[in-house]
């Protein structure tokens, strides 16, 4: 079999994270009541007038300036007129043409499959709105539900020909892009809910050809694995297709989750059919410097220089960095730890097991992240590391006092006063702790003389239970040790 090349590029909507509509002031949310949330602009009904979302105008240019892309000082609204009864103007919102989007020229880097970073280029960043959804009766009748007509959609486009070379690469592109664009705030990113979409299109040609092969589009991707796993089989399918020579059909295919294959939606409409024109009804938005100056001023450190930072300043491995920059509440609560001079691998062990389990037990999250806030400040995690470091707290009592702190909010320090969970490491109080322990297992004594090393831990496990686990262990074995070898 022939090998093949792939080629991938994607086109990203993403949800804004407004209160309102695009050009209506109707609310934006997940679910609820068919057709709650509509009104005449977002229905399309004669005579009524959109006004753009300000909010909206800035989010878009916030994720073009965090894409790098560089702005249009001028930008308007097209129409892009056609036919489809979850459409009910007639035409959609959107911006038409390659010099006229939000945003363009930008890129993000992410991880090549071969090693090593790869720029993938974006063509264009714009706005757009969203249609409504066709709802299909069990019992046969198809209803529209309008409440999404309108909704403020981000559409980011890579560029041509395309940098993506693998489903892999394609996967880790739209969960970087998510990331970045949840990290900033333009977008909640769920793509189980529909606010995010990702549509690839993908074609294959022979090792050496230099021309593309031609493309077929992939819609209903609802996750960034079922992304991987659709653009693996067009791969795959298209391969066959070469194989038997037969030729590849440019078409829009959609994804079956169940089955885990592609099926043909319909013949890919050229951009001729869409009769674009400038919208009458919306006037252009212009983006002079002290605009673009004040939204690039409120954008946060982007995800890519923190994770440096953390590698650089803060010596963790990359793998870690990742982890800690999952979710920008997340690295910032990090930083604050580190900040009050916690160490950042003491901090980081902590965060990323016993904290991130009891907050994914509780659906609580840090300040700023999704859930009801915790009750642990990064006070009480450096107080705890400190307690420990300090050998004035042992392990498994450590996590006792940190579970505690984490349901009632109490500082660790108080904790193991209140509960009298510090560690035993006074010289004196190990001594007596030996002699007691020694005192009553007699017998085991004179099996360790008699050369079974394994009743030193055995005697220390006894230890450990006396004391509820609160003894020095090593402090312990090493008076233990000097004991059983002295007299
Ligand atoms: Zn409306």
């Amino acid at each position: 079999m022939a090998r093949y090349r792939t080629s991938v590029g994607i086109e990203v909507h993403a949800e804004l994270s407004t209160r309102s509509k695009m050009f209506c002031r109707c609310p934006v949310e997940f679910g609820g009541e068919p057709n709650s949330r509509v009104c005449p602009v977002c229905l399309g009904l004669p005579g009524a007038l959109p006004v753009p979302n300000r909010s909206a105008v800035d989010l878009a240019v916030r994720a073009a300036l965090a894409l790098d892309c560089t702005i249009a000082r001028e930008s308007v609204f097209h129409r892009k007129s056609y036919f489809y009864p979850d459409l009910p103007k007639g035409y959609q919102t959107t911006q038409f043409g390659e010099t006229n989007p939000i945003g363009y020229g930008g890129g993000m880097e992410i991880e090549a499959d071969e090693g090593g970073v790869k720029r993938i280029r974006i063509r264009r960043v714009h706005l757009e709105e969203d249609t409504g959804k066709l709802i299909h009766g069990i019992e046969g009748g198809t209803g529209i539900d309008y409440n999404r007509a309108g909704v403020p959609l981000l559409e980011i486009v890579t560029d041509f020909p395309p940098d993506i070379t693998s489903a892999t690469e394609a996967r880790r592109y739209v969960q970087k892009l998510r990331d970045l664009l949840v990290w900033i705030g333009v977008t909640h990113g769920k793509m189980e809910q529909g606010g995010l979409r990702c549509e690839p299109n993908v074609s294959i040609r022979p090792e050496g050809n230099d021309s593309l092969g031609t493309k077929t589009e992939l819609k209903n991707l609802n996750s960034t694995r079922s992304l991987q796993v659709g653009i693996e089989f067009e791969v795959a399918r298209q391969a066959r297709l070469l194989e038997s020579g037969r030729p590849v059909v440019q078409e829009t295919r959609g994804w079956d989750e169940q089955t885990e294959s592609s099926y043909a939606m319909r013949a890919k409409e050229d951009e001729d059919d869409y009769r674009y024109f400038v919208c009458p009804d919306l006037s252009p938005m212009q983006f002079d410097d002290a605009y673009l100056e004040h939204v690039r001023a409120t954008l946060p450190k982007l995800p890519d220089t923190v994770r440096e930072r953390f590698v650089n300043e803060y010596g963790l491995a990359e793998r870690d960095a990742d982890r800690m920059i999952a979710d920008r509440a997340w690295a910032v609560w990090f930083d604050a730890c580190v900040a009050l001079s916690g160490s950042p691998k003491a901090v980081l062990n902590w965060m990323i097991s016993d904290f991130a389990k009891l907050l994914n037990e509780s659906g609580q999250a840090v300040p700023g992240g999704e859930g009801e806030p915790t009750l642990v400040t990064p006070e009480h995690l450096v107080e705890l590391t400190r307690l420990i470091a300090d050998e004035k707290l042992g392990g498994k009592a450590a996590k006792s006092v940190f579970a505690e702190t984490f349901r009632t909010g109490e500082p660790p320090g108080e904790v193991v006063t209140r509960l009298g969970l510090a560690q035993v490491s006074d010289p004196e109080e190990i001594a007596s702790l030996v002699q007691a322990i020694l005192g009553e297992n007699r017998p085991l004594v004179e099996e360790f003389r008699a050369g079974k090393s394994q009743v030193l831990g055995f005697l220390v496990g006894l230890a450990m239970q006396r004391t509820n686990g609160r003894v020095h262990a090593s402090l312990f074995q090493e008076e233990l040790l000097r004991r059983l070898t002295e007299d």
